[in-house]
């Protein structure tokens, strides 16, 4: 199959327990629970989304017809362009958009023979294939938990629809709340991150991860 990637970037994980990471950010184009459109935003499913995911048009984006050549860019895409001796540490972050829409075997085993460790940011609405060597789950209001496993659960915080009781008993390794951001939403940052860290303390399953390449004001 082909596949649809907006942009492909390095930069440092900013988000859960790979934070500060050098990683490749492969982002697919499409999500199954909103279009993208400003104008359908209100009847989405998911309405605070902050990333656009809409096209193949960002830097690295493009329509590939091969896991191969798809790979080929994830590799050139890191420093030295991927030099054989950082091979355990071409981190790759396929994200979205929903990244399982396209995510298969076939792309799964060409990152894998390239020495990249794969990892995935789901909104949790459909069944990660085998193989991805990292999992984060962030479940969405009004949807149906299908990937109910996984290496972290991060779940953006406070969310009427989405009580962190709902979650804390799947089998994730590690549970993370993260501050809604006020760009997409009504409320106030300052405040939600207060929030956010009261739950954490009362909570200590949960640990607190903030947007740290917002904070750095990198990608
Ligand atoms: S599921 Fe993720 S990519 Fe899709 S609209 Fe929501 S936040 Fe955006």
């Amino acid at each position: 199959m082909s596949y649809r990637v907006k942009e492909i970037f390095y930069s440092l994980q900013g988000e859960g327990a790979n934070t500060g990471r050098g990683a490749v950010f492969v982002r697919f184009s499409g999500c199954n629970l909103w279009s993208g459109c400003e104008s359908d935003r209100a009847a989405a499913t998911c309405k605070f989304c902050d990333t656009d995911f809409v096209g193949t048009d960002g830097g690295g984006g493009g329509v590939y017809e091969t896991a191969g050549e798809l790979v080929g860019a994830v590799v050139e895409a890191f420093p030295q362009g991927g030099d054989n001796s950082m091979a355990s540490q071409l981190f790759v972050v396929c994200t979205g958009g929903e990244p399982l829409l396209q995510l298969d075997a076939a792309l799964i085993a060409a990152l894998h023979a390239a020495g990249c460790q794969i990892a995935v940011e789901t909104n949790g609405t459909i069944a990660a294939p085998d193989g991805i060597d990292w999992i984060t789950v962030s479940p969405k209001p009004n949807t149906t938990l299908v990937q109910r496993s996984g290496h972290e659960l991060k779940l953006v915080y406070p969310i009427d629809e989405l009580a962190p009781s709902d979650f804390e008993n799947l089998p994730f390794e590690r549970f993370y709340i993260q501050p809604l951001d006020p760009q997409t939403s009504d409320g106030d940052n300052c405040e939600n991150v207060k929030i956010a860290r009261d739950f954490c303390l009362a909570n200590p399953q949960w640990r607190l991860s903030l947007q740290m390449h917002k904070i750095l004001g990198i990608r």
